[in-house]
C-alpha cells in the first residue's frame, strides 16, 4: 500500500511571518492518513522546520554542487543543516524559466539521495506537446533522464509529480482519466527502468490546478498517490479542506 502524499508548492509566496502563521494553523490537523507537506521559499524554511512536527517541509529547488561560485544558489548541505529532508526538483517553472534540464535534475536527485533526503521529481508536457500527441514520449524522455542511475531502492522511496504544464496555474485541471492514464504510464516507464517492485512502491502525484473540489476524484485513481498543489495550498482554509478530503 502506498501512503498518499499531499504537498503544497508555495512557489515565490509567503514571508516568514506568513509561514509561521500558516504552519501553526495547519499543524494540528496533520494526521497519519497521509503525508502532508509544504514546499516553501528558502528563507521560510528554518521557520517552517522549527514549527512543523508532522508536516513535511520541502525546499523548492537545490543546486547539485555543494559550494562554489554559483551566485544565488543553495546547496544540499545547506538545506541539510537546517533540517530540511525533502526537495522539489525539476518543476516546470524551473525548467522553462531557470534552465533546469533532465541532466541537472538527475544530478540534483543524486545529491539529495546521497544526503538521505527525498526528491520530489517533477515532469510533464507542454500544451503543444499534449496537442501533438507527444505526452508519453515526453514523460519517457524526462523520466529516463531525470531518474537515470539512481538505483532501484532509491527510486522506490522518491516521489514523482506528473504535472501537465497546461494545467499548472491555469484552472484547467486535467480530466481524471487523462491524469490516471499519464500516472499509469509514469509507473510503466519506471517499471521498464527499475522493475516491477520499484514501480509498485514509487509514489506518483498529479499536479495542475488541484483544489478542494477535485482532489477526491484524483485520489480515487489507482495510480495517483497524491497531489502537488500550487494556488490552492496558499490559504489555510483551502489546504485544510484538501487535507480533510484525503483522510
Ligand atoms: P497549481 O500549481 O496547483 O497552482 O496549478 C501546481 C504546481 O505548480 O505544482
Amino acid at each position: 500500500m502506498r501512503k498518499p502524499i499531499i504537498v503544497g508548492n508555495w512557489k515565490m509566496n509567503k514571508t516568514i511571518a506568513e509561514t509561521s502563521e500558516f504552519v501553526q494553523a495547519v499543524e494540528p490537523f496533520v494526521n497519519d492518513s497521509a503525508d502532508f507537506g509544504i514546499a516553501a521559499p528558502y528563507l521560510d524554511l528554518p521557520c517552517a522546520v522549527s514549527l512543523a512536527k508532522k508536516l513535511i517541509v520541502a525546499a523548492e529547488n537545490c543546486h547539485f554542487k555543494d559550494s562554489g561560485a554559483y551566485t544565488g544558489e543553495v546547496s544540499v548541505p545547506m538545506l541539510e543543516e537546517i533540517g530540511v529532508k525533502w526537495c522539489i526538483i525539476g518543476h516546470s517553472e524551473r525548467r522553462t524559466m531557470f534552465g533546469d534540464t533532465d541532466e541537472t535534475v538527475n544530478l540534483k536527485a543524486k545529491r539529495l539521495i546521497e544526503a538521505g533526503m527525498t526528491p520530489i521529481v517533477c515532469i510533464g508536457e507542454t500544451e503543444a506537446q499534449f496537442d501533438a500527441g507527444e505526452t508519453e514520449e515526453v514523460i519517457k524522455r524526462q523520466l529516463n533522464g531525470s531518474l537515470a542511475d539512481l538505483g532501484a531502492e532509491n527510486v522506490a522511496k522518491l516521489v514523482v509529480a506528473y504535472e501537465p504544464i497546461w494545467a499548472i496555474g491555469t484552472g484547467k485541471s486535467a480530466d481524471k482519466e487523462i491524469a490516471q492514464k499519464c500516472c499509469s504510464y509514469v509507473r510503466s516507464v519506471i517499471k521498464d527502468m527499475y522493475g516491477e517492485e520499484t514501480a509498485e512502491k514509487v509514489r506518483i502525484q498529479y499536479g495542475g490546478s488541484v483544489k478542494p473540489t477535485n482532489i477526491k476524484e484524483y485520489m480515487a485513481q489507482p495510480d495517483i498517490d497524491g497531489a502537488l498543489i500550487g494556488g490552492a495550498s496558499l490559504k489555510v482554509d483551502s489546504f485544510k479542506e484538501i487535507m480533510d478530503a484525503v483522510k
